[in-house]
């Protein structure tokens, strides 16, 4: 998660007037899954009642999402899933089981580094940062054992467990899911344009309050300002990064994603920024790049587009996708292209 901060978002105050035929009305909604949410609908000057209606609903559908698909949530579909004992098929919601669908194709696509079965590591690390003292080797293969495909198996109304110890942890795709499903909503309600942001992971849609495209600034994981500037429209970016959420353990941080195939941390990728026509897609990508680092770049599927920057704050290296670099307006000093 990271902060992708609306360049010049100062100025477009809650239905400030900007742009002679259209005026932003932004929604500013509390804690969504976690962190900030921030909505903003665009239109003709003189609709804002149709914009507050949109923003509205949209927010509604973010929450009732997040009630069904948070592992914060004691009693959502997704905690009873990773409650429920070996060979009970627990009952899913159609948009639980698209979302588990698509993590089990992302599995694929990504060899493996998308994994949401990797539950038991992720709570394994999450423990260890509580404790501060490092995961034991026999620890590490018992969670290692419990997180796997092989575990959970999707019908088409829930998903049966076949070991009690497996878990499910869609972090890492839900939130691009929800932010769709919420862009879904303003698109329909005839917008000249819209944003959906969760926790600096977006949609942008249609017309900004100004000028033509919306935009963006990716944060330095490392210092205080912007790495790049990228110019949308109609399209989504998602960040993930080892700088707000982390685990820190005898003074050393450990990044939140789980390398699958180590079971341990992903260590070499403090930020990837990856955008695509959806914020699922955008999502998974982000998480399966701070696995597969620079490398994974020649893995991406026609339409996505990603930033890796590897390295520490005074040895760091930045690799980008062809069409990524497209869509800068300000880079990074330097940057490499990966075909
Ligand atoms: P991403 O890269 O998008 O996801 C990383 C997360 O995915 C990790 O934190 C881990 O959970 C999981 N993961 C780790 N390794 C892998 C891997 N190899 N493959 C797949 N997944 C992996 N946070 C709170 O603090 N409080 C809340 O109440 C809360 N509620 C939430 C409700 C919902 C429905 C969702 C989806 C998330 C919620 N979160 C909450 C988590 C938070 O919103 C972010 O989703 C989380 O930090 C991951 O987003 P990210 O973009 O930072 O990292
Ligand atoms: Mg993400």
């Amino acid at each position: 998660m990271a902060l992708i901060v609306l360049v010049g978002i100062g100025i477009w105050k809650t239905s400030g007037r900007v742009d002679a035929d259209r005026v932003a009305v932004v929604r500013q909604c509390d804690r969504v899954m976690g962190t900030d949410c921030r909505l903003i609908a665009v239109v003709p000057y003189g609709r804002e009642a149709t914009a507050e209606d949109a923003l509205e609903r949209a927010e509604a559908m973010l929450r009732a999402l997040e009630s069904r698909l948070s592992t914060w949530i004691a009693d959502s579909e997704v905690s009873n899933l990773n409650a429920a004992p070996a060979g009970k098929l627990v009952p899913l919601s159609e948009g639980s089981i698209e979302i588990l669908r698509a993590a089990q194709r992302a599995w694929q696509q990504t060899g493996g580094a998308f994994d949401i079965t990797c539950g038991p590591l992720v709570q394994l690390w999450r423990r260890a940062g509580r404790r501060g003292v490092l995961p034991g080797q026999s620890e590490i293969h018992e969670a290692r054992k419990a997180s796997h495909w092989k575990l959970i198996e999707l019908t088409d109304t829930g998903a049966v467990k076949h070991s009690a110890a497996a878990r499910v942890d869609i972090d890492g795709i839900a939130k691009g899911y929800a932010i769709d499903r919420a862009a879904d909503i303003l698109r329909k309600a005839g917008l000249r344009g819209g944003l959906v942001e969760i926790g600096g992971d977006l949609v942008c849609f249609g017309q900004p309050p100004e000028g033509k495209t919306w935009p963006l600034g990716v944060k330095d994981p490392r210092g205080q300002g912007k790495l790049a500037t990228l110019r949308l429209r109609d399209e989504a970016v998602c960040t993930s990064g080892d700088y707000e959420r982390f685990i820190e353990i005898a003074g050393k941080r450990y990044h939140h994603i789980i390398d699958p195939r180590t079971g341990r941390p992903a260590d070499a990728v403090p930020s990837v920024t990856v955008v695509a026509a959806d914020a699922m897609t955008a999502d998974v990508w982000a998480t399966a790049l701070s696995v597969l680092g620079p490398e994974g770049l020649r893995r991406l599927p026609e339409g996505v587009e990603a930033m890796v920057v590897v390295g520490t704050a005074d040895d760091r290296r930045i690799f980008c996708s062809r069409g990524f670099l497209q869509r800068l307006e300000e880079r990074p000093d330097r940057i490499e292209v990966v075909e």
